[in-house]
């Protein structure tokens, strides 16, 4: 059987007991094992937190047949945005080229979110729309980002409900590195959050560590 969690060598043999004569107290484990009930009282509790094993009240463990597989795709559908976002860097639409990759610099983010005067979101700043507006020889101080932005409707976000694969999916699906969280309004999408791929990797390392 393919487990993505690794089970120590007692953990494996509970797991073999109780799958062959479940429901079954963990007194009856224990004896099984020949060690004290405390003894795997550890044992027990990781078992069961990881999905592998159910307890019942006045019934005892039981198997619940589910593999490390399943129940690795179980807890990433659990996973949501609001766990990982981070704070969003945002621009107004009416600085500078020059300014905005200084903010990018100042701040340490790649992508930056602009917005209108009233702070709803109007377009998308990443790295290299930010290069490429610096080939050439214009005065960078003099071209105002809103020139250079990817625009709304054309950005791709998410909300703080959303299920973190699912914005791994647009990532990977849309070729960008981030996605605004944002709260929908009447007037607009207010920014409040951000989604980057570093985020989502911090995610995969605490599902590994679970
Ligand atoms: P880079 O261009 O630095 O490699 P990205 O891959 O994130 O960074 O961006 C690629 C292009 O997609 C850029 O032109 C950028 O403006 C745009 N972009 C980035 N994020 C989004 C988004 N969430 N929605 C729509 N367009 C985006």
């Amino acid at each position: 059987m393919v487990r993505t969690i690794e089970l120590t060598k007692r953990q494996e043999q509970i797991l073999e007991i109780v799958k062959g004569n479940g429901p079954i107290t963990g007194e009856q484990i224990a004896e099984h094992l020949n060690l004290t009930r405390a003894t795997l009282r550890p044992d027990l509790a990781i078992l069961t937190m990881a999905g592998f094993l159910d307890a019942r009240p006045r019934v005892g463990y039981f198997y619940t047949g589910k593999s490390g597989t399943q129940l690795l795709t179980e807890n990433l559908q659990k996973i949501y945005v609001k766990e990982y976002q981070s704070i969003p860097v945002v621009v107004n639409e009416n600085v500078s080229v020059y300014d905005a990759i200084c903010t990018m610099f100042l701040e340490d983010v790649g992508t930056l979110f602009v917005v209108d005067p009233t702070t709803h979101l109007v377009g998308v700043l990443s790295r290299k729309d930010l290069l490429r507006a610096s080939i050439g020889k214009q005065d960078l101080t003099a071209i105002p980002v809103h020139i250079i932005m990817t625009r709304m409707p054309n950005i791709t976000m998410c909300e703080r409900d959303d299920l973190l694969i699912d914005v791994a999916k647009k990532l990977i699906e849309k070729q960008i590195d981030a996605l605004p969280v944002v709260k929908k309004s009447d007037e607009g999408y207010e920014v409040i959050g951000r989604i980057t791929k570093t985020n989502i990797t911090r995610a995969f390392v605490a599902l590994g560590e679970e």
